[in-house]
């Protein structure tokens, strides 16, 4: 059975080079109706905060993966924090040293350090020497007896090492160049080079997908997989498949200084998990074809592991934008309402859940706007006059005021009285009245006509279809905000 893992750091804000992350292994998981594993790879006290766990958690949950094992939900291979696995890394520390699969090296940062300086003169690689591979009990006892305090060290074979990347094919490393590496430091801390194999090992993970980023890391970790199993605490060795780089702006890898880096950028300009789901995926991955556009139960269906590209993905919002675009059209009406909801709550312009009122305002309103909005965000601006009290109202003053000059009062004028005798209050009497009395009455072109009335009851000079947007106001307002605009 499929076991995958997604195993975040909780150190900031979280980025989508992550969720990519997450989202392959999740789908890799829903595909083969196996198990996806969330584990917190905490052991960097100096690092971690609260508020990025509990961030990655919301993260999780607002993607829709949910995790068959890991935090709040636990499973058979936990705890799923390794903070909380601190005896099992001791213990298999010991048990490495024991088997001879790692030793303990005493050297000081002032040796290494002079060494590496003596490297770079001999034009030589840098990087650990083996120095206390092979100490004898003699030696050992000598540094002890001299109160040196040691590091555990993996000891890494010699040869050559070989894996079939599931993204990359056939890899090899010669591991004359991967130098014996620290697994446990002085104070007794274990490192993510223990970590993260071994709860790979303990928690039966077989295939691991993460960045490109780790790719140098898998070299180091294959032995220790190897070494685990033949000390009885593993079976297999899982499947690596190392997912390409997200490059952002000018070719450089996206940085967490670009703003669409952050995830917490898409959840507040209101992009929909499955908006952004879809977008993810297409970073070095497609389902085949030129189809561009797929659901996540459809996504999950067709991931297999296989067409996973290996070049790096460019980030490109626009095309984030567009996808999410679609799937706000493709969205039931009032599903679509249900999530605007949140925004325009959060302006303070209708109550969550809304006012049964406000919910049919709504309800009328969005078909109005379905078909021209990118993400949630923008209904605020869109709509938002809708919804806005009587003495709140007022003209954007960058976007409408200017429509609002002398010119516009006859028209304003017009349009009012026209609109105080109307006796339907329906769109088509709304649109007949107005081209009859500002078009043919006063000889305007439609856009002179209709900026300034515009303007007057919506605030803004780009607002949904006018005469929809006025029968939804209601007769009331629309005259109120005409007369406040005569001034
Ligand atoms: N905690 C590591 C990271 O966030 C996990 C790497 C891995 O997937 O093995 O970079």
């Amino acid at each position: 059975p499929v076991r995958v893992r997604f195993p975040p750091s909780p150190t900031g804000d979280p980025h989508v080079g992550m969720v990519r992350s997450a989202l392959f292994n999740y789908a890799f998981a829903r595909h083969y109706g196996g198990t996806f594993v969330f584990r917190i790879e905490d052991t960097d006290t100096a690092r971690n905060t609260e508020e990025s766990y509990s961030a990655l958690l919301s993260t999780m949950r607002w993607m829709g993966f949910e995790w068959d094992e890991g935090p709040e939900v636990g499973g058979a291979y936990g705890p799923y924090r390794q903070s909380e696995r601190m005896d099992i890394y001791a213990d298999i520390a010991k048990k490495l040293l024991d088997g001879g699969y790692a030793y303990r090296c005493y050297c000081t940062q002032e040796e290494l350090d002079a060494a590496n300086a003596k490297a770079k003169a001999e034009k030589r690689a840098p990087g650990y020497a083996g120095t206390c591979r092979n100490l004898t009990p003699e030696q050992i006892a000598a540094h002890e007896a001299a109160g040196r305090t040691s590091v555990l060290r993996f000891r890494m074979p010699e040869g050559t090492l070989t894996w079939d990347d599931l993204v990359r094919g056939e890899i090899s490393f010669d591991t004359s160049n991967v130098p014996d590496y620290v697994l446990v430091r002085a104070d007794g801390s274990p490192l993510y080079t223990l970590v993260n194999p071994v709860d790979d090992a303990l928690m039966r993970i077989t295939h691991v997908l993460r960045g490109e980023d780790l790719l140098s890391s898998t070299p180091r970790q294959l032995p220790l997989h190897s070494a685990l199993i033949a000390l009885g605490l593993s079976e297999t060795v899982p499947v690596f498949g190392h997912l390409p780089y997200v490059m952002g702006e000018g070719n450089k890898k996206l940085s967490k200084r670009d703003p669409e880096a952050s995830f917490s950028f898409y959840v507040k300009e209101g992009y929909l998990p499955e908006g952004l789901l879809n977008y993810l995926a297409l970073l070095g991955w497609s389902p085949g074809g030129d189809k561009e556009f797929f659901s996540p139960e459809e996504m999950y269906a067709a991931f297999d592991g296989t067409h996973i590209n290996s070049n790096a993905a460019r980030f490109d919002l626009k095309k984030c934008q567009a996808i999410n675009g679609d799937h706000v059209r493709a969205l039931a009406p009032d599903d679509l309402a249900r999530r605007i909801v949140p925004f325009l709550a959060e302006q303070g312009l209708v109550a969550d859940p809304p006012l049964p009122e406000q919910a049919a305002t709504l309800a009328a309103a969005v078909p109005l706007i379905q078909e021209r909005m990118v993400v949630l965000r923008e209904s605020v601006d869109m709509i938002g006059f809708l919804f806005v009290p009587e003495h709140a109202f007022a003209v954007d003053p960058a976007d409408g005021a200017k429509a609002l000059g002398e010119d516009a009062k006859p028209v304003l004028e017009a349009a009012a009285k026209a609109l105080e005798a109307l006796p339907d209050w329906t769109t088509a009497a709304i649109d007949a009245t107005l081209r009859e009395t500002l078009i043919e009455g006063l000889g305007l072109k439609p856009k002179n006509a209709f900026t300034p009335v515009r303007v007057a009851v919506t605030g803004r000079r780009v607002s949904p279809p006018l005469f929809e947007s006025i029968e939804l106001l209601g007769r009331e307002r629309t005259l109120r905000r005409l007369a406040a605009a005569l001034g």
